[in-house]
């Protein structure tokens, strides 16, 4: 059993804390820590 992969698309997400732009300019499965506030919470296209 393999457990699904999650990734998350390429675009522009926004901090949810703060409102930093963060983009993603490749497929992944986990966004970066907000270089601002240090969240890990985005709005943005849903993996
Ligand atoms: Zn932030």
């Amino acid at each position: 059993m393999t457990k699904p992969v999650i990734q998350y698309a390429i675009g522009r997400y926004e901090c949810v804390q703060c409102g930093e732009a963060v983009f993603v300019t490749e497929l992944t499965d986990e966004l970066p820590v907000c270089p601002r506030c240090g969240g890990q919470s985005y709005e943005g296209p849903p993996p």
